[in-house]
């Protein structure tokens, strides 16, 4: 059986693994294998998600599980975004409990749910059923997501997101090649939520890897000719991971990067500086 959410399109016999550790098939059909099984929650600020400019100064209930359908060299929670079912401590915890969580959380400034801390989309089903009630409950959701995902689940989980922030991870067909990806199905996933939601977008700058200016310049346009008001993030890289001989992004650089990206954006931010 194909799985259709993402780009990788995995064939999976009975009982296979999917790439991203969290499907499988199961009885001739696509499932997921990290269907309300939580590897991390917390009520974070909204501006640790990023968001600058979506309800400054709230708080907001982060859920995260395991698995990722990207191969970042440089992944900051590879923990558990590079883990499969059983090799982590996850609890149960059903969309309505979430849900009621969320509700709980509001005398503490809570506003609503993010899906985050792994790539929460290869958790499709999950995401869906917990962003409905969320909303049921007077609450928003956010998403924290690599935007690799096709665009009819795309399409369809939408009106049920009130802000996302999606990774660019670069601006190259090479680069993104080299994670695993697909610059294409990332810029077309940013113009569709831009559609819908408040988008914001970060990139992790990797020295000499994704960090020349031409590089950012390219982006900053791109995402300028959908809007210009789309916040961009540009974010220091510490050594983690797979990369562990890279020195950490030269604060220099990122600040001179953020004027170059403030030729074309009203509102770029440096993160880790
Ligand atoms: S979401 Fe996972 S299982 Fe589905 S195609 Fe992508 S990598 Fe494969």
């Amino acid at each position: 059986m194909i799985c259709e959410l993402c780009f990788h399109r995995c064939n999976l016999y009975e009982g296979q693994t999917s790439f991203c550790w969290a499907r499988t098939c199961r009885d001739g059909k696509i499932v997921p294998l990290n269907y309300g099984k939580v590897a991390s929650l917390a009520l974070d600020p909204i501006e640790k998600k990023p968001l600058r400019r979506f309800h400054p100064g709230s708080k907001i209930l982060s859920v995260g599980s395991f698995g990722c359908n990207l191969r970042c060299p440089f992944c900051q929670n590879h923990e558990i975004s590079m883990s499969g079912d059983g090799e982590l401590e996850t609890a149960e915890v059903s969309p309505e409990v979430l849900a009621d969580k969320a509700l709980e959380l509001r005398p503490y400034g809570n506003i609503g749910v993010a899906y985050t801390y792994n790539e929460p989309l290869i958790g499709y089903e999950y995401v869906r059923d917990c962003t409905a009630l969320v909303r049921e409950r007077g609450m928003v959701n956010v998403l924290v997501t690599n935007g690799t995902i096709e665009e009819a689940p795309w399409r369809e989980l939408l009106p049920l997101i009130d802000a996302a922030n999606i990774d660019l991870k670069g601006f190259t067909p090479e680069w993104y090649g080299r994670l695993g990806g697909d610059l294409e199905t990332v810029k077309r996933s940013i113009v569709l939520a831009a559609e819908r939601c408040h988008v914001e977008v970060t990139t992790l700058l990797i020295p000499n890897e994704n960090d020349s200016e031409g590089e950012i310049r390219n982006l900053a346009r791109w995402l300028a000719s959908i809007d210009q008001s789309i916040p961009l993030h540009l974010s220091r890289f510490f050594s983690r991971y797979r990369m562990l001989d890279k020195p950490p992004t030269p604060v220099e650089r990122v600040y001179r990067l953020a004027d170059v990206a403030r030729g074309y954006l009203s509102f770029v931010y440096t993160g880790n500086c």
